[in-house]
């Protein structure tokens, strides 16, 4: 008999030889397990072209969990539920073999027939492999059917709706489950809670109180071996159509009327509705694009982005963007959403500035001025927020002077915050689908890039133009000076 945190699956991998299979999906399998969700009623099937045999398979999941302190104790345990079948997406006859295993295991372990299918393999084979799960009956079981498919979710509005209709063709939307792995991260899902669990913010979150929100994603490494997919996609399709349009919509939304996945998800798609879509002319004032050129960090010499492997040497693709989105309703008008990231910048963080207004007028004698409160949220690599304040400095006289109020996780506490893989995963167990991306956001999002992408596939800009180890390109920062503000510093502690 389970018990009531265990949950019962046949998890099968395609891809299972892959990288994200490697470094992700195993050793987050693998902390379920420890903590009791996965127990005695899984089984995962990993399957990809190579011939591997089982125990060779296991080897393998072991090794992944290397990292893991402690994992040695119940690594075997764990690895004793993982089956391996080599089988090539593309070969019908292989889908037989596969069927049969499942069934097998379904039986072996008393699945219920929940089955859980991981596309952990380029998007180009997805249609195929969802067609041929239903024709060869993978789903004719009385369980769930659940399928998760990584990004990217089509190149633009028109290939992510064929991908999206070849999706449908065997499964419903509310079992398809589209990782945005920025979704699972610990400080994007407490913008709720900070919001709608704290009155003196909720109450201040709007175009009365807040000047502008800052959203910045930014990594210190250049494309490395992803330059064959990068040259096609770029920052813009990358990183803004999913990752910073997911937040943007989380900042922004109304409080939903429940905390249930519909509920958060139909405000969501209401506050990416009133995203203002760009065009012509307006792209080029509110959107800024840069691509990394050569240059030294840290005494070592680093190539620009058009040196790299497997990237055209004229390549006019951004490995930066900035913009400024306005969202045109009651709560936010006039108050600028300024978005930035990009490859080779001079800190890895992800973090959230919510600039509030400065006071009316400033009692406080001759002063320069007091800075104005800022909220942060950090995302990675500290998880936590600080509240920027003023204070009296103490001493004769008025002076001010800023102090922050943190709560900032420590590394100590931040081993024990479940990685982003972990939580969807288990999200998509539980059937929760609050942190995964719907249809209606995906093609809102696509809907707006395209109009972005439409400008800039007509016009080259004078690339490169930011140094390695710098913020980007100085067009970035006069982005936000024309409107008098500045970017908050970025933080990596
Ligand atoms: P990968 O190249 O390391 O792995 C691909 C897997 O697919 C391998 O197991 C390979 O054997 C298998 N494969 C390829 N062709 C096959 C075929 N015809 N039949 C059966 N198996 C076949 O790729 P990856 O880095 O693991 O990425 C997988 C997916 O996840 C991609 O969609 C990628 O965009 C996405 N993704 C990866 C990461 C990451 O950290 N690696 C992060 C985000 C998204």
């Amino acid at each position: 008999m389970a018990d009531e945190l265990e949950q019962k699956a046949l998890i099968t991998i395609f891809g299972g030889t892959g990288d994200l299979a490697n470094r992700k999906l195993y050793p987050s399998l693998y902390h379920l397990f420890t903590k009791g969700y996965l127990k005695d009623h899984f089984a995962v099937i990993g399957t990809a072209r190579r011939e591997w045999s089982n125990e060779f398979f296991r080897e393998k999941v072991k090794e992944s969990l290397q990292d893991i302190e402690g994992a040695s104790e119940h690594a075997e345990e764990f690895a004793s539920h993982f089956y391996y079948q080599s089988h090539d997406v593309m070969d019908q006859e292989t889908y037989v073999s596969l069927k049969n295993l499942s069934d097998e295991l379904d039986e072996k372990y008393q699945l219920d027939g929940n089955r859980l299918f991981y596309l952990a393999m380029a998007p180009n084979f997805f249609g195929t492999i969802a067609r041929r799960i239903k024709s060869e009956g993978f789903t004719d079981t009385a369980g769930f059917h659940r399928l998760i498919i990584e990004k990217p979710f089509g190149h633009d509005l028109k290939s992510a709706e064929e991908l999206n209709n070849s999706l449908r063709e065997a499964f419903r939307e509310d079992e398809i489950y589209r990782i945005d792995h920025y979704l699972g991260k610990e400080m994007i899902q407490n913008i709720s809670v900070i919001r709608f669990a704290n009155s003196i913010i909720e109450s201040l979150w709007n175009n009365r109180y807040i000047d502008n929100i800052q959203v910045t994603l930014s990594e210190v490494l250049g494309v490395e071996d992803r330059g064959r997919y990068y040259d096609e996609s770029g920052a813009l399709r990358d990183m803004v159509q999913n990752h910073i349009l997911q937040i943007v919509s989380l900042l922004a939304m109304e409080p939903p009327i429940k905390l249930t996945t519909k509920e958060i998800r139909n405000e969501k798609v209401r506050a990416l509705r009133a995203l203002r879509v760009y065009e012509g002319k307006e792209v080029h004032q509110h959107f800024i694009r840069g691509q990394y050129g050569n240059g030294e960090v840290d005494g070592k010499e680093l190539k620009s982005y058009r040196e790299e492997e497997n990237v055209d040497p004229n390549s006019n693709t951004e490995t930066f963007v900035a913009a400024k989105l306005m969202i045109d309703n009651f709560r936010w008008a006039g108050v600028p959403f300024y978005i930035r990231t990009g490859k080779r910048l001079a800190t890895k963080a992800t973090q959230i500035a919510i600039h509030f207004k400065d006071v009316p007028m400033n009692l406080f004698g001759n002063q320069q001025s007091l800075g104005g409160n800022v909220l942060v949220i950090h995302i990675q690599p500290n998880e936590g927020i600080t509240l920027h304040l003023n204070v009296k400095e103490p001493g004769q006289g008025m002076v001010t002077m800023p102090v922050n109020l943190d709560y900032v996780h420590s590394s100590q506490d931040r081993m024990n915050t479940p990685e982003a893989y972990e939580k969807l995963i288990l999200d998509c167990l539980r059937g929760d689908a609050t942190y995964f991306s719907h249809w209606d956001e995906v093609s809102l999002s696509w809907n707006f890039i395209d109009h972005i992408a439409a400008v800039w596939t007509t016009t080259k800009d004078h690339f490169p133009n930011y140094k390695p180890g710098s913020m980007g390109p100085k067009e970035a920062d006069e982005l936000v000076q024309k409107d008098g503000f500045a970017w908050f510093p970025v933080v990596d502690e």
